[in-house]
């Protein structure tokens, strides 16, 4: 069981919940854990939620939740619960997309709407382990509002320790954008990946057209496929 530590808005359909793990163990950036509620009368349901933090933070870790209209487990997590609960949670889990920073790069992390969240676990450790590798971030969101983690990746950009953020705003820009302002296609690929050379290692995740497509798209440009681990978070696109 994990107890709700704090419970931070990140946007108006996001949150992010701090848990406190009596038996936590260290984590690997980009895993993964499952939650799991109970109702009175036995019925039970279990999602899967990225971790957000890295491994460094002894004792908890932080999840980010999207809340999907007509949702079972997210309008429960943002609607119901509170600082000081109590919710049954298993993991760490995955051993397929995740980054440390043993594994070098350099890398290209590509990511739609929440997928940013384990693409994040992996930031925060390359920053916590003050690690240089050379790292885009290409991260599409809807509009300016709907940036998860805004202000911190602004700050560790701002770092100049060789990560870069790119945003794409697909439906609404501010005044005076002079990032992307269209969904990710071949050519946006092709300039993200330009500076990393020829082989970057990649991290793809999101909703599954985004990942598909992108992956895809990595592919014709010429980054050999087994340089590129995607994870899907769920049925749509929408
Ligand atoms: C490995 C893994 C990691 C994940 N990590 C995260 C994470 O860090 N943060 C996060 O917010 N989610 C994450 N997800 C998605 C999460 O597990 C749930 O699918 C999501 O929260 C919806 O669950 P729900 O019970 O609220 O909705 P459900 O009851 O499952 O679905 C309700 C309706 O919404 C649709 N729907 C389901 N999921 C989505 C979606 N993602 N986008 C749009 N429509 C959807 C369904 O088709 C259905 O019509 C992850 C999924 C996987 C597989």
């Amino acid at each position: 069981m994990a107890t709700i530590k704090a419970i931070r808005d990140e946007t108006p359909r996001v949150r992010s919940y701090t848990l406190g793990l009596p038996s936590w163990t260290p984590h690997r950036p980009g895993q993964h854990y499952d939650v799991r509620l109970t109702a009175a009368d036995g019925y039970s349901v279990q999602r899967s939620y990225s971790i957000a933090s890295g491994p460094e933070t002894d004792g908890e870790i932080a999840l980010t939740v999207e809340r999907v209209v007509d949702g079972e487990v997210s309008p429960f997590l943002h609607d119901v619960a509170v600082v000081g609960d109590r919710i049954e949670v298993r993991g760490p889990i995955g051993g397929y997309f995740v980054w440390e920073a043993t594994l070098g790069g350099p890398l290209l992390l590509i990511a739609g709407g929440s997928g940013i969240v384990p693409l994040m676990a992996m930031i925060r450790h390359r920053a916590a382990t003050a690690s240089r590798i050379p790292t885009r971030l290409l991260y599409s969101s809807r509009a300016p509002e709907d940036i998860i983690y805004a202000n911190e990746l602004r700050d560790l950009e701002a770092r100049n320790d060789g990560l870069e953020v790119l945003h794409t705003l697909t439906r609404s820009q501010p005044a005076g954008w002079t990032g992307y302002a269209r969904r990710i296609d071949d050519a946006m690929l092709a300039e993200v990946r330009r500076p990393l050379g020829d082989a970057p290692l990649v991290y793809i995740c999101g909703p599954t057209p985004l990942v598909e497509g992108a992956a895809n798209g990595l592919v014709r440009i010429g980054v050999s496929a087994q340089r590129i681990r995607t994870e899907r978070f769920g049925p749509s696109g929408k």
